[in-house]
């Protein structure tokens, strides 16, 4: 009984999530099925899934005797959505006191009640990986997370961890409360080469997949340009990259403005966070050592009026100077993979969302897919096992009813869901 409907979920049927470990074989019939890889779409396709993992894809397929099918002939069926990056911990975070509210009221295990919720939501709207780029205070309670999806404890999507991210002393908050008043913080706040190598260890000892670091803050827009302050000397976050690929991790920075994106490219990191103050230059250096991009287009546009009313108008600002940036990139062929930043905003809106924003910014809807499958895949090293529709990979595979390569927004209506050859949605 690998292949179960587990949509009773919802109704708390907690007993009814147990995985088995018999492997059975499922029949897809796919009325339209995009394949992201040729960036075209194929008609009257069946895939043939075995345990995990999917066998063939093929016209018709050679299905074992006594194959369940699931008829998905009136359906676009495609790879399970990736999103790189998102903070399961967060609830939104519009605000510095929605922030600060979340550290000072609410407990680590009452944030890791909610991300439960927050990973099903993720799950049920199609998204079967995600990256976690920090706990913002939460300690490891990511990996508990993490933990509890693989062992089949709650439904939610396959999660890469970065447990918490690196800045400096007095560079993140919680800041502005009174010296007498211990505060907690949102990262791991650590200074200098040393103490950040021995951090890098001791995240990667309890469970980080990736590291994060902040590569910059105080963003401010001059001659057009968004610029920033750069919160690490080099040598710091060039010990912090080397470090952690020489345990094999990769690195994610966070970088808004010029100056952030610029040190953490010369630092060496792996993925480039956000990223409003790309120039061609940048974007050139980018490609040159394929650095990866992960823009989180919708947070801003969904952040910017709370924050600009809250007296932070660059915020308001950033927007346009994301469009920008974004339409610079896809020109450019940068490797833009698919991020919302979701528990910036709360878990209660569809991450799909930024889909319909990269296909206004300059992305074709395929070219969207394809950041959300194939490059958000090859962005985790997971190009092998994630990413696509194709003999050999998980069976991570969603549909909806309508065709997304005409109207992008029928990502936000994904109505079937498998992962990993089991089904959470139908
Ligand atoms: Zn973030």
């Amino acid at each position: 009984m690998r292949s179960i409907v587990i949509s009773l979920w919802l109704a708390g049927a907690a007993g009814a999530w147990a995985q088995s470990a018999e492997p059975k074989s499922v029949v897809i019939k796919a009325g339209r099925l995009i394949d992201v890889r040729a960036g075209r779409v194929l008609e009257n396709q069946q895939i043939l899934v075995e345990g995990e993992r999917i066998r063939q894809v093929a016209a018709a397929v050679n299905a074992p005797a006594g194959a369940e099918t699931i008829d998905l002939t009136r359906a676009t069926v495609m790879p399970g959505l990736i999103d790189n990056h998102v903070h399961v911990m967060l609830q939104g975070d519009v605000t510095e006191a929605d922030y600060d509210e979340q550290l000072l009221k609410e407990s680590t295990p009452y944030r890791a009640i909610r991300a439960t919720v927050a990973v099903r939501n993720a799950l049920m709207n199609g998204f079967t990986t995600m990256r976690d780029l920090e706990t913002e205070g939460a300690m490891y309670a990511d990996v508990d997370v993490k933990k509890a999806i693989e062992r089949g404890v709650i439904p939610g999507p396959r999660l890469f961890v970065s447990t918490r991210a690196f800045a400096p002393t007095g560079m993140y908050p919680l800041l502005g409360y009174s010296w007498e008043l211990k505060m907690p913080e949102g990262v791991d706040v650590t200074d200098g080469v040393d103490n950040l190598r021995h951090a890098v260890r001791e995240q990667v000892k309890y469970g980080a997949d990736w590291i994060k670091y902040y590569s910059d803050r105080g963003y401010f827009l001059k001659d057009g340009v968004l610029h920033s302050k750069v919160n690490y000397r080099l040598e710091e976050s060039k010990a912090l990259v080397e470090e952690t690929h020489r345990l094999g991790h990769k690195v994610a920075a966070h970088a808004m403005g010029r100056e952030g994106i610029e040190a953490a490219l010369d630092s060496g990191v792996d993925t480039i966070e956000h990223g409003d103050g790309l120039d061609e230059a940048l974007i050139d250096r980018m490609v040159s050592k394929g650095v990866y991009w992960c823009p989180t287009i919708f947070i801003g546009i969904y952040d910017a009026p709370g924050r600009t009313a809250a007296g932070a108008p660059i915020w308001t600002a950033m927007m346009g100077v994301m469009q920008n940036a974004f339409a610079l990139g896809v020109k450019k062929g940068v490797k833009i993979s698919f991020g919302t930043d979701v528990g910036g905003f709360p878990w209660t809106v569809n991450q799909a969302k930024e889909f319909s924003y990269m296909v206004k910014y300059g992305m074709t809807p395929m070219q969207a897919i394809q950041a959300a499958t194939l490059v958000g895949a090859a962005l985790l090293d997971e190009q092998e096992n994630l990413g696509a529709i194709e003999a050999g990979k998980m069976a991570d595979i969603v549909a909806v009813s309508g065709d997304p390569l005409s109207d992008v927004t029928e990502l936000e209506r994904v109505k079937f869901v498998m992962k990993a050859g089991v089904v959470y949605k139908r």
